[in-house]
């Protein structure tokens, strides 16, 4: 028989996590971006601590993702695969990506342990280039999985002028060997990736655990209110075409739409006033929308209302509004079977399941595309993340990975 004993689990991947926090390219904070020397020492130490857990074959792939198999009852059967990412923001926290490769290592330590080999194989991956910091990339290692790379990234160049092509080569990477990590879809069963919530609802809810819906869908928009540049101290208040109090108006606006949505949200991250001087009424502003839902049908409904409010409000203060879209993806639907499956475990332990969407993206999004994806979410203090005061505790750790644990032994792809 198995032992799931969650305090062992937590203290086993709270000291993998701490042997990674240790690979930074910074000495002062932990900074590990894709290809860099501390993400080629943590793709070796991962290595190790997968072929140490009981991985059958562990390698690394030609994007630099680690891949460690642990066969199911027969070699060469279909897997399950259970990864996240091991590059990180600049002054990151321990645990964002980290978590969800550690857990897989976790798991497969476990079964290792009992000798329990189940009806497919499981395969852990630990991503490189999730968060997207050094190149203009995008989630490019998951991609080439899921067979979705898009080989124009190649040509990307980090600030120092080194494009991800020669960046791979000096990593040990191999350009040429992308097309060949694509999956067969016949050859895995599904996805799931455990991930620090990055939010507070788990956490003000005092819950340790939340099952992931959906990841969000996200929109962008540019927008440009051009009104009439005057002076501060001669143009009466009534007779001004004010840029940016039409601005402030539709920031408003949109501030209630985002709230109004269903499990939405709208942020305006950007703002530039112009002429931008003391005395000189604004004769234009440029702001930025960053609009998201779990359901298209509600982001692209939320957007037309963003659209509406912000014309009306134009024409009511008589200032011309321009609207220009530069990002749109899809919202990224969670494997119903996965969630039920991980439900099941959660209330075997006679705690309540929590569903929640994803407002963050994740390797998960992608992935969704090759077989049936599903995350769960772990609390962290005060939902911080990319920030060195990311916490969580390691009993949360534990739990979680026995959860994942009873999962993968119930799991039954449909
Ligand atoms: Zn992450």
């Amino acid at each position: 028989m198995i032992t799931s004993d969650p305090k062992r689990l937590g203290a086993q991947a709270f000291a993998r996590l701490k042997a990674l926090d240790a690979l930074s390219d910074h000495p002062d904070h932990l900074e590990r971006l894709y290809l860099s020397p501390a993400h080629r020492k943590a793709v070796d130490a991962v290595a190790t601590m997968m072929r140490e857990a009981g991985c059958d074959h562990v390698s690394i792939d030609a994007l630099g993702t680690v891949v460690g198999r642990y066969e199911g009852r027969a070699p060469g059967r279909p897997a399950l695969l259970i990864g996240s990412h091991i590059d990180t923001v600049k002054d990151a926290g321990s645990y964002d990506g980290m978590l969800g490769v550690i857990a897989g290592i976790g798991v497969v330590e476990a079964l290792h342990e009992a000798g329990e080999r189940l009806d497919f194989a499981i395969e852990v991956l630990a991503f490189g280039d999730e968060e997207n910091v050094r190149f203009p990339s995008n989630l490019s290692s998951s991609r080439a999985i899921a067979g979705s790379f898009d080989y124009s990234t190649l040509e990307g160049r980090d600030e120092n002028g080194i494009s991800l092509r020669e960046a791979l080569i000096a990593f040990g990477g191999n350009p040429d060997g992308i097309a060949a990590l694509a999956r067969k879809k016949d050859d895995i069963i599904g996805y799931v990736e455990m991930h620090i919530e990055q939010g507070p609802v788990l956490d003000q809810e005092n819950r340790p655990v939340g099952i992931v819906t959906a990841i969000s869908g996200a929109s962008r928009r540019r927008v440009i209110v051009t009104g009439e540049a005057g002076h501060a101290g001669t143009v009466p208040m009534a007779l001004r075409k004010d840029s940016l109090m039409a601005a402030a108006e539709m920031a408003l606006a949109i501030e209630k739409l985002g709230a109004a949505a269903e499990n939405g949200v709208a942020t305006i991250g950007q703002l530039q006033v112009e002429p931008g001087a003391v005395n000189v009424i604004p004769g234009r502003v440029r702001f930025t929308v960053d609009a998201r839902a779990p359901k298209d049908a509600v982001r692209e409904q939320l957007l037309a209302d963003i659209e509406n409010a912000a014309r009306a409000i134009a024409a009511k203060r008589k200032v011309a509004v321009e609207i220009q879209p530069f990002y749109d993806s899809p919202a990224a639907p969670a494997s119903p079977a996965i969630m039920q499956g991980l439900a099941s475990a959660i209330e075997a332990r006679q705690m309540e399941a929590r569903f929640l969407p994803s407002g963050a993206g994740h390797d998960a999004m992608v992935m969704g595309a090759l077989c049936p994806m599903g995350m769960m979410f772990v609390r962290c203090k005060d939902g911080i993340s990319h920030n060195p005061a990311e916490s969580m505790t390691e009993e949360d750790a534990g739990l979680a990975i026995a959860i994942l644990l009873d999962f993968v032994r119930t799991y039954r792809p449909t």
